[in-house]
């Protein structure tokens, strides 16, 4: 259950990617909150910035990207700005990580006990050895694998237990927020669908927030309270889950719902969305969208639509339509 209390407030968020002769704006001055004990999911074809913006919460932002404005909040302390020792507690005790490959994520040649160990002892000297493999054994039980399993090495395990693996590493502390980046994605659909159930109940239980990325808006829009629709480094549409597809605001979330086949009801033509997403060296002056968008006015080829809340349908859109 979430509350309404931001816990990490984004505004402004910029993020560049520098060329040697061009800069690309990945993500263009986004703003956006996640609650306490949200699951708030960021939705978007490829390249829309989704993962950029991931990164820039976590303060993983490697040259040849750069964080170049903005503001990251948690729980009102400036992230951006946090020096090393304060990065060092703010990873992995209060946000953690939970990436697509997990068979990369663990090193395939140590015991996935020294592996969890590792995170907590690093975080929490005090606990010591022993202290350390008695939260592995707890955090095992929590995600349903049998401590017995402790010390077996990554490849002894399926996709996804690995994958349970690294949920119960970003569990290990106790983090507020827990950034999940297509943790599913590698996976086949039984195993993906347990998984998700498994983060919901303990997302309950221990009452974490989520940030969820993924290209399947159905999963999404099943795990998320919350969806932030991105296209070309905007947020064009933020907006409680289940309105995504049944009360959609701006075209583009329209056309992605559209480019998703129902799970239930009658089988309808699924459409795709026209033309690809503009360059983000050469973009167009106003509205990104209006190159593919089929309500295109000539308004919207010259002026940028800003991203307003619309009380009546609880959700926030960037068109000028609504205007
Ligand atoms: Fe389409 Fe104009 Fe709305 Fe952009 S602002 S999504 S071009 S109607």
């Amino acid at each position: 259950m979430s509350s309404d209390r931001a816990m990490i407030e984004v505004r402004n968020l910029t993020v560049d990617y520098i060329g040697e002769n061009s800069v690309a704006r990945a993500v263009n001055g986004i703003d956006f909150d996640i609650r306490e004990g949200e699951a708030f999911g960021l939705a978007g074809e490829s390249g829309c910035g989704k993962s950029t913006v991931a990164f820039a919460l976590a303060r993983l932002t490697r040259l040849p990207g750069l964080v170049s404005g903005g503001q990251v909040r948690l729980n009102g302390e400036d992230v951006l700005n946090f020096d090393k020792a304060r990065l060092k507690a703010y990873r992995w005790n209060e946000v953690s990580f939970v990436f697509q490959s997990a068979m990369n994520a663990l090193n395939p040649v140590i015991p996935v006990s020294e592996q969890i160990m590792d995170v907590i002892q690093t975080h929490k000297p005090e606990l010591g050895q022993q202290g350390a493999r008695e939260r592995a054994v707890e955090l095992f039980e929590l995600v349903g694998i049998p401590p017995r399993r402790l010390d077996d090495f990554p490849h002894q395990f399926s996709g996804g237990m690995r994958q349970r693996i690294c949920i119960a590493i970003a569990l290990a502390l106790n983090p507020k927020l827990i950034i999940m980046d297509e943790p599913t994605t590698a996976l086949d659909v039984v195993v993906q669908r347990d998984i998700i159930e498994q983060i919901v109940e303990l997302k309950s239980r221990l009452g974490f927030s989520v940030l969820f990325i993924t290209h399947d808006l159905g999963l999404m829009i099943e795990f998320c309270d919350r969806i932030g629709v991105m296209y070309s480094g905007e947020l064009v549409e933020v907006a409680p889950a289940e309105s995504i597809l049944t009360n959609p605001q701006h075209p583009y979330t329209r056309a992605l719902g559209n480019s998703f086949p129902p799970l239930t009801g009658p089988r309808v033509r699924l459409e795709g969305i026209a033309g690809t997403p503009p360059d983000l060296r050469a973009l167009p002056q106003g509205c990104r969208f209006a190159p593919r968008c089929p309500h295109a006015m000539d308004q919207c080829r010259v002026q940028p639509p800003e991203l307003r809340y619309y009380p009546q349908h609880r959700s926030e859109a960037a068109c000028h339509l609504l205007n």
